[in-house]
Order: C-alpha cells, then sequence, then structure tokens
C-alpha cells in the first residue's frame, strides 16, 4: 500500500509543478513515505533524515516532509526532535500536499497533518488520474482495520475499515488498463472487507472482481490482504468463476495454535482457517497459498510452535512472511511478558527452514512444465526479460523479446532457484499450459 500512496503522492505533487527524481543530490522537496509496520521504523526516519541533512549542509535546504504511518505515530513529538522537518503528513492526508507545499513555500512553519478523514482523502484522490503504466499495478479499495489484534498498530495509525466507491476504482482500473496496464491487484489493510453501499445496494469484494473481469484488456486480477474472517462463501465462488482472478492468494495465519491465535485476538481458530483453506481448493483446485507469520508471541510454548509448524506443512505455503514478534508501544500485547529472545530466534530459524524447503521443492517441481507468464519488463541485461507466473514467483525469460511485454507467453521452465525461475518462451496454442 505505501508504493501505491508513494505513486499517488508524486502524482498529486505534479499539481504544484514537482517531478518525481530519484537523484537526491539536487531537490527542492523530499517526501519521506514510511511504514510503521516494523520495529525501529522511527529510527530511520531520523537516520534518513540526518543523511539528508548532511547532503545539504552547504545548499538550500529542500522541504522536507514525513509521510505515512510513522508520521500517523508520531506527529508532533517528530517535529519537536528534528526541526529539519517540516511537516508530518498522515497516511489518510496526504491529498492535502498541494495546499501544504503552498504554505511551506511561504513560511518555513511547521505543519502537522495527522487526521483520519479517509473519506475526504478518497474523494480528493478521485480527481487526480493515477499515472502508473507499469504492466502491472495496485488499487487502494479499502483502508483501514477494525480487527484489533493484539499485536497490531494498524488500527491506530490507518484508522478504521473505510471503503471506496466502486464506480471511482472501476474509473481507475479503465485509467489504468488505457494507460497499458495489464494485472490489477486490489489492496486494502483488510481488501476483502470491502463493503460499498450506494443507491444500487451493497458491493462486496466479489462483485467488483466480477466487475472487473469483464475490462477487455486487464488479464489478470489479485487482491491483497486478506483477513480469514471475511473470506467469505461468495469470494470463495468467485476463484472458482473468474479465470482472470490468480490461483494464489494471501491469507495471514500468524499461528498454528489456537491459544496462541486467542490471545493475539485474530478471530479464527486454526480449524477455521483450514476449512477457508479446503473451501478454496474445492473451487479452484490449483490455487496455492502464502501467508504471515508471528514467531515467539508472548506465551508461545514448543508446542504452540509445533502447531505452527504443521500447518504450514499441511497447507504447502509456496512463499511466506515470518518474524519474530516484536512488540509495538501501546498495544495491548505490549503488556505481556516476552519470551526469550534465543528460543524466539531458534524458532525462526526451523520456520523459515521448512518454508524454504517448500518454496524450493514446488519451484523444482515446475522444471520441464509450460507456465503462463505475464512479461513486464527488460532486465538490466537487455537479453533477459521478467514476467510472473499466476503465484507470483518471477520468471527470467531469455528468449523473449520487447513485443512480449504485456503479453501473456507460454514459457518452458529449464531451471530454478529459491526464488525465480528460469525458462524459455514456446509458442504454443492457448489453454494447454499448467
Ligand atoms: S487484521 Fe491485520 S491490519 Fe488488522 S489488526 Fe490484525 S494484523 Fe493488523
Amino acid at each position: 500500500m505505501n508504493e501505491y500512496d508513494s505513486n499517488r503522492i508524486a502524482d498529486i505533487a505534479k499539481k504544484k509543478k514537482y517531478v518525481r527524481t530519484d537523484d537526491s543530490r539536487n531537490i527542492d522537496c523530499y517526501v519521506l513515505n514510511t511504514c510503521h509496520i516494523r520495529e525501529k521504523a522511527t529510527e530511520k526516519v531520523y537516520h534518513d533524515i540526518g543523511r539528508l541533512k548532511k547532503n545539504y549542509k552547504n545548499k538550500k535546504k529542500p522541504i522536507v516532509l514525513v509521510t505515512g504511518c510513522v508520521a500517523q505515530a508520531e506527529n508532533e513529538e517528530m517535529l519537536k526532535r528534528e526541526p529539519y522537518i517540516d511537516a508530518v503528513v498522515g497516511p489518510q492526508a496526504y491529498h492535502e500536499l498541494p495546499a501544504i507545499l503552498s504554505k511551506l513555500k511561504n513560511s518555513r512553519k511547521k505543519i502537522n497533518l495527522t487526521d483520519f478523514d479517509v473519506i475526504k482523502k478518497f474523494d480528493k484522490l478521485n480527481t487526480i488520474k493515477n499515472s502508473d503504466s507499469n504492466i502491472s499495478s495496485f488499487i487502494t479499495i479499502q483502508e483501514g482495520c477494525d480487527k484489533f489484534c493484539n499485536f497490531c498498530v494498524v488500527p491506530y495509525t490507518r484508522g478504521a475499515e473505510h471503503s471506496r466507491s466502486a464506480k471511482e476504482i472501476i474509473n481507475e482500473a479503465k485509467n489504468l488498463i488505457s494507460n497499458g496496464v495489464k494485472e490489477i491487484t486490489l489492496l486494502g489493510q483488510n481488501v476483502n472487507a470491502y463493503n460499498y453501499s450506494d443507491s444500487k445496494g451493497k458491493i462486496k469484494l466479489s462483485d467488483l472482481i466480477f466487475e472487473l473481469q469483464d475490462l477487455k484488456d486487464l488479464k489478470r486480477i489479485r487482491y491483497t490482504t486478506s483477513h480469514p474472517k471475511d473470506m467469505t462463501s461468495d469470494l470463495i465462488e468467485c476463484h472458482r468463476k473468474v479465470k482472470k482472478l490468480m490461483p494464489f492468494l494471501h491469507l495471514p495465519v500468524q499461528s498454528g495454535s489456537d491459544k496462541i491465535l486467542k490471545s493475539m485476538n485474530r478471530k479464527h481458530t486454526r480449524e477455521k482457517y483450514l476449512s477457508i483453506i479446503q473451501n478454496l481448493v474445492k473451487a479452484r483446485p490449483d490455487i496455492t497459498f502464502s501467508s504471515d507469520f508471528i514467531v515467539g508471541y508472548p506465551g508461545e510454548t514448543e508446542e504452540d510452535f509445533k502447531d505452527t509448524l504443521s500447518l504450514v506443512k499441511e497447507v504447502n505455503f509456496v512463499n511466506s512472511f515470518s518474524f519474530i514478534y516484536n512488540s509495538r508501544p501501546g498495544t495491548p500485547a505490549s503488556y505481556l511478558e516476552e519470551i526469550d529472545k534465543e528460543i524466539q530466534k531458534r524458532r525462526l530459524i526451523t520456520l523459515q527452514n521448512l518454508l524454504e524447503e517448500i518454496q524450493i521443492k514446488e519451484n523444482k517441481k515446475k522444471v520441464g512444465i509450460l507456465k503462463e507468464v505475464l512479461i513486464e519488463n527488460k532486465m538490466k541485461n537487455p537479453k533477459n526479460y521478467f514476467g510472473r507466473i499466476d503465484n507470483l514467483t518471477p520468471v527470467i525469460i531469455s528468449n523473449a523479446n520487447e513485443k512480449d511485454i504485456g503479453k501473456i507467453v507460454y514459457v518452458r521452465i529449464q531451471n530454478y532457484n529459491r526464488n525465480t525461475l528460469f525458462g524459455v518462451k514456446e509458442k504454443l496454442e492457448s489453454g494447454v499450459a499448467a
């Protein structure tokens, strides 16, 4: 979502004639779009600003904005601690950027904009064209979270769940497709909680996906990140009926132990999670999964951890994100007694080894097989092209050409490593690839 937000920030800043640059040596404005989900995020902001300060010691100071969830969480504190920062702008207020830039041009009075007005933000964003023209692009359809998992800061930094107008989402999709986009990933902190009401009635994520599949030049649809609690039967049915919806789902589980899931306030059990997986497999037999895991949560015993390992084996996740639990100040979990750091580290290594083993095994199975690959771009080595198969695994293709960018081609997989497949394009009639 931060990647999407950063692109939108760049689009909005264009209104004030700012153009995006990757060269930070000679800039007028520096925007640091931050994420608060991981430990030390705040310190990283100060280090980054420190480096900028050094580089601009003998030059005109650029306008410095900190946007995103760290700005939201730290707000006034950040302005006090680092006077080099001109404004802190929360994730629901970055549509105010043109006004902020105008104010800061005339006066260097500090600005703190950390309101939770997501409705205003979505309204404003709808008026600014999304200029993304990558083959694969994102659309934010929902923000915020009402789930309040005991370890998580998102409900405090992004606010309550709010869904964007379906009409505006479809308009943005059409605009992206006219820019050349072929794959759209619908985004939200709880994307499958999407629920928008207009004069025609309630619109859910499944309705949106059905509508998107009719857009002719759109080849692939994805959505992330989902909560098991909102994996409703209509959405599962979508996986059966919509061919453009990729047979891959990132469905965070966090732990395989019911005791830990309860302590996390996850609102699902191991059994419920597994029954969702089974129903999805029934609906779309070729579907594969990835997940998020927190290892060493307060109170996690060896038995609880083994439950996580057995769940991983049962679902056979093709890739996943796993982290050692780290306490986020102010969350309910931060008041619980933490377990030994060495035990946490050992468990993380065990889990990651298992996940890696599965990932390598799954990639190895693809050798010799034909896969449909959406080619996204040329690589640094101009002989190679980059694309992805249905489950997002990257593929490097050695015999594609410029004309293949944006097309789904058939690739015979010849080799693999943990994260990547390697193959050659083959000419074939549609519908025969695995
Ligand atoms: S559902 Fe996700 S975003 Fe919401 S509180 Fe839980 S972990 Fe955080």
